[in-house]
């Protein structure tokens, strides 16, 4: 089946609900097969058909639920729009506050017979004008069958309006327009200041976005021409001044400086740049001037990349929203229960005057919106995730956030994830072994091969080809020239072909003891000699491997090397659980053997050679991905190739599923608790009552303190 994606940029949304009114909307339209919006990022993802639907059909049903689509689009356009959109909500506050304390002074303190009619044409502005945007929302919900806050607030206001203009003209009664302007005008303003809030909440993500110049400086015919962003083409010579961010993905071609990559990959140390070195679009070059050819533009370069997936991630749901998202769906038309429950039972029950169960019912209404409750796991996500790309942890999915929280066990793999992953030949014994093992390895991408060629280079061995040669995973080459058939590999593979390596058996021992993989060459099924290679452990290995243990992970190494060598390098770093000798095919198998105790596990690796594991583990962590993150199988994505990182990934996913565990909480206890006694449960005994204004305030304040909570979450930063 076809299908095609389109991100939408959405405006008008209040609430969590908003976002799932949406995702309603959009699933019942025909042709469309996935639809996810969040409403921190204010972004909809929409998979269709394109033969059945298109863009604007999208976008029509978007708009007739009572929200704004458009294409997403980048920078200025939308700066002015939101400019446009805060002045205007100012104005529209201000109005509502001007006609507000007049009402509120003068029901307070003023005695005369027109009262009630001055207090009506006071209120009657601030009904209509700030109350246009909840009816209007209260209306979208209604008509797409589901019950938000806008709901609440319309309902609640309305009541307290109405009956005051029936006292006001139909019968003598107590008025209360106090009530709905100021429950109108305080839930105006708090929604305001929330949104403010919430857009700090994305400020990460927007300047990781803003980090794309918008010039370039190109190079043609000797001559300097400034051309936008969008006309580079890949092949292009362009000139990066210092001071300047680099514009697109690139090889230095001429120059030599040093470049700030802190915003790309977290790593605070300037790198120095020269003659064939990749720069990164986004990055700042410090002091040289630089001649860079163009390789990656557009959509195409890390930072766009970066974006998309951050993004992308920002609309994945955390399971624990989704169970959120249903009890909010009920919470509405339950709190109107409760609110038609506690009027009579002040009016019938307890015969109250109509004023004050009417009173009670208007308080229940406004105080138990569910907003802090819709609010408090998006805003975390946002701080937490943006912050995340900020230090160069990209956290690819929020449903693996609460998964980490569980983990048990974390299994590492040694090559190029605990080492560097860049063997050196560090012992030879015979020359022509050196020779021979070189000639098998000629064509072979393995660390290990590398290593072999660079010691045969610089010992200007002449290598010549194999005629024929054939890999075998997680043991060696044979290969095959004139008449010789070279066997280069480990203790397995040798077994494999019956070699008599007793000759050897000595030295191999001791050096596998040593933490040195041992690789032995075999000519024509006689073991002639043995090279001993060695990879160097990164820098912060064995920090982090004690990091990890103190979080309180059981952390086990995992490789295909042999066991005494592995259990050397383990024991180097601290760790006492070994896989050792297992093929590459077979780590995701072992990776399931752990699994299946009911442990939750984490496996990190390089992202590209050990996708299997990572695909099979409960989080995979992908380290060092570089300049290559689209490739990446990981769920969390290091732009670092340090593995204190991953310390750092899981402590900040932690940090984030406990600030959405402590906003819920208390989102919960603040309806539970405010709803009783805005209905008056306190009332008989203590005389505690919650009039309409103190209910709004108390809500709004709720909101505003969930989302700054979520924001407190921008302090994290790696202990190390
Ligand atoms: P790791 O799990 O450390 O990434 P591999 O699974 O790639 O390692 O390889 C496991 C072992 O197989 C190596 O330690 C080495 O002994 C042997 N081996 C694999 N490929 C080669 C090769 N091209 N040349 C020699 N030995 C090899
Ligand atoms: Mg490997």
């Amino acid at each position: 089946m076809k299908e095609r994606k389109i991100v939408l940029e959405i405006k008008g949304m209040r609430c969590a609900s908003c976002a799932n009114t949406i995702e309603n909307g959009l699933r019942k339209l025909k042709g469309v097969v996935k639809a996810s919006v969040s409403f921190a990022a204010e972004k909809a993802v929409v998979f269709y058909n394109p033969d059945k639907t298109d863009e604007e059909k999208i976008k029509k049903v978007i708009r007739r639920l009572g929200y704004e689509a458009y294409a997403q689009k980048e920078g200025i356009l939308e700066e002015e729009r939101e400019k446009f959109s805060i002045k205007n909500q100012l104005i529209i506050f201000f109005i509502g506050l001007a006609f507000t304390l007049p009402v509120f002074l003068i029901s307070t303190f003023y005695y005369s017979p027109e009262k009630n009619f001055l207090l009506f044409l006071l209120a009657t502005p601030v009904q209509v004008l700030v109350g246009y945007k909840f009816y209007k929302g209260a209306w979208f919900s209604l008509k797409s069958r589901t019950a938000n806050m806008d709901v609440l607030v319309a309902l609640s206001t309305s009541v307290a309006y109405f009956y005051s203009v029936f006292a006001t003209f139909l019968f003598e009664g107590h008025v209360f327009y106090e009530a709905s302007t100021t429950v109108l005008t305080t839930i105006y303003l708090g929604h305001f200041l929330e949104s403010l809030t919430r857009k700090k909440a994305g400020e990460a993500i927007k300047k990781l976005i803003s980090l794309k110049p918008k010039t370039a400086t190109l190079i043609r015919n000797g001559k300097e021409i400034k051309i936008s962003l969008e006309e580079v083409k890949v092949g292009d010579i362009l000139l990066v001044k210092p001071g300047e961010s680099v514009p697109v993905d690139g090889k230095v071609i001429e120059g030599y400086s040093s470049i700030d990559e802190s915003m790309i990959t977290g790593e605070s140390i300037p790198v120095d740049k020269k003659v064939g070195d990749k720069v990164i679009a986004g990055t700042i070059n410090k002091f040289g001037v630089l001649k860079i050819k163009a390789e990656k533009v557009g959509k195409e370069t890390l930072l766009a990349q970066i974006v998309k997936l951050v993004e992308e991630a920002l609309l994945t749901k955390a399971p624990i929203q989704r169970i959120v998202d249903r009890v909010t769906g009920y919470f509405v038309p339950v709190v109107i229960l409760i609110s038609l429950a506690t009027f009579s039972a002040w009016y019938f029950g307890l015969r109250s005057t109509f004023l004050f169960a009417l009173t009670t019912a208007v308080s229940v209404l406004v105080i138990a919106c569910p907003c802090a409750l819709g609010l408090a796991t998006p805003t975390a996500l946002m701080v937490g995730m943006g912050n995340g790309a900020k230090l160069g942890i990209l956290i690819r999915d929020a449903e693996k956030l609460e998964l980490i929280h569980k983990a048990d066990i974390i299994v590492l793999d040694k090559t190029g994830t605990l080492t560097k992953g860049k063997p050196e030949v560090v012992k030879i014994i015979n020359e022509k072994a050196l020779e021979l093992a070189a000639i098998a390895e000629k064509n072979s991408e393995h660390p290990i091969a590398q290593a072999i060629m660079n010691a045969a280079r610089k010992k200007k061995i002449e290598v010549s080809n194999p005629e024929k040669f054939e890999v075998i995973p997680g043991k060696g080459i044979i290969a095959k020239q004139r008449n010789k058939e070279i066997l280069v590999g480990n203790l397995a593979l040798m077994k494999d072909y019956k070699i008599n390596i007793k000759r050897f058996e000595g030295e191999i021992s001791s050096l596998q003891e040593n933490g040195i993989t041992t690789i032995i060459i075999a000519l024509n099924k006689k073991a002639v000699g043995i090279i001993g290679v060695a990879d160097t452990l990164k820098e912060f290995s064995k920090e982090a491997v004690q990091k990890l243990k103190k979080i309180g992970l059981e952390v086990i190494m995992l490789t295909g090397d042999n066991k005494k060598v592995a259990n050397s390098i383990a024991k180097e770093l601290g760790i006492e659980k070994v896989l050792a000798e297992v093929l590459p095919q077979d780590k995701a198998k072992e990776i399931k053997k752990l699994q299946k105790n009911g442990k939750t596990v984490i496996m990190v690796g390089d992202g590209i050679n050990d996708a299997p594991a990572l695909t099979q583990s409960d989080i995979g962590i992908a380290i060092g991905s570089g300049t290559d993150i689209a490739k990446s199988s990981g769920d969390i994505v290091l732009m670092k190739d340090d593995l204190r990182d991953v310390v750092s990934a899981i402590e900040l996913s932690r940090k984030t599923v406990n600030k959405i565990k402590q906003n819920l909480f208390w989102a919960f206890i603040y309806n539970i608790s405010a709803i009783p006694i805005a209905a008056g449960v306190l009332y008989p005994l203590y005389g505690i009552l919650i009039t309409p204004t103190i209910s709004a305030i108390a809500m709004i304040l709720s909101d505003i303190s969930v989302v700054g909570n979520s924001l407190l979450l921008r302090r994290f930063k790696p202990k190390s």
